[in-house]
């Protein structure tokens, strides 16, 4: 079995046409969706769409529960929460009613699937580093974890100690356990403005992540013709 892993897609269109046309060469078996499929760009209608089309597992993000419910949007930054409140006028109460329906975690073969933490999965902790990746380890049940949240790609494994760092690929070591960050698709936050997804091969053991780059442009024109904050456009071509 092969999995494309795909995180953060926050409806753009753009981005996620590549990764998806990316994705169909490498032939996987099956496709998972690791949640914030709406939120900061123009697209968020299309790109639900799409992911529901697929008939996929998917996880909720803390975009798409912001987005699907009334909840007040204090102490918010500003451009996150203008983006909200455009998102939740773009979506129908069905749409929004799907979006709410989304676990936050969820077993997929022979891994987990989560959008920002196993400790807390409803509390939206950013996993930057090592000791935030420690806290989630004790709740992790299967090898493997893939999450999403930081749009920052970081693979942490867990043997005596916890370690991290940065990857394009490797193979699975049996003795580890492994808490897998696949990047985003749609907003990446690694100073490298392309487009990220990740590959598994669970028959070779490996985990590929794949950077791609895509129509930024047409993607930050949209941004500015909804009216949405000219930070969502410009941040899209620095990748932070
Ligand atoms: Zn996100």
């Amino acid at each position: 079995m092969k999995f494309a892993i795909i995180a953060d897609i926050h409806g753009n269109l753009e981005a996620f046409r590549t990764v998806l046309a990316d994705a169909e060469q490498q032939k996987p078996t099956h496709y998972v969706c690791l949640g914030d499929v709406v939120g900061y760009n123009a697209n968020p209608k299309e790109c639900l769409d799409i992911v529901r089309n697929m008939d996929i597992p998917c996880v909720k993000g803390n975009h798409d529960e912001y987005c699907s419910t009334d909840d007040h949007l204090e102490g918010f930054n500003p451009n996150a929460a203008e983006a909200v409140r455009w998102t939740r006028a773009q979506l129908s109460n069905e749409e929004r009613q799907w979006l709410r329906d989304l676990k936050y975690t969820k077993l997929v073969h022979n891994f987990t699937i989560v959008h920002a933490t196993l400790d807390a999965p409803q509390r939206w902790g950013y996993v930057f580093d090592k000791l935030a990746a420690a806290a989630s380890f004790p709740y992790q049940n299967t090898q493997l974890c893939f999450f999403g949240h930081t749009h920052v790609p970081v693979a942490f494994m867990r043997d005596t100690v916890v370690r991290g760092g940065t990857y394009s690929k490797f193979k699975i070591d049996p003795a580890k356990k492994y808490f897998i960050n696949v990047g985003a698709v749609g907003q990446p936050r690694d100073n490298n403005p392309k487009a990220a997804y990740v590959i598994y091969d669970a028959d070779a053991g490996t985990i590929e992540l794949r950077r791609l780059e895509y129509d930024i442009a047409s993607a930050q024109k949209k941004i500015r013709a909804a009216g949405l904050p000219e930070r969502l456009a410009e941040r899209l071509e620095v990748g932070r």
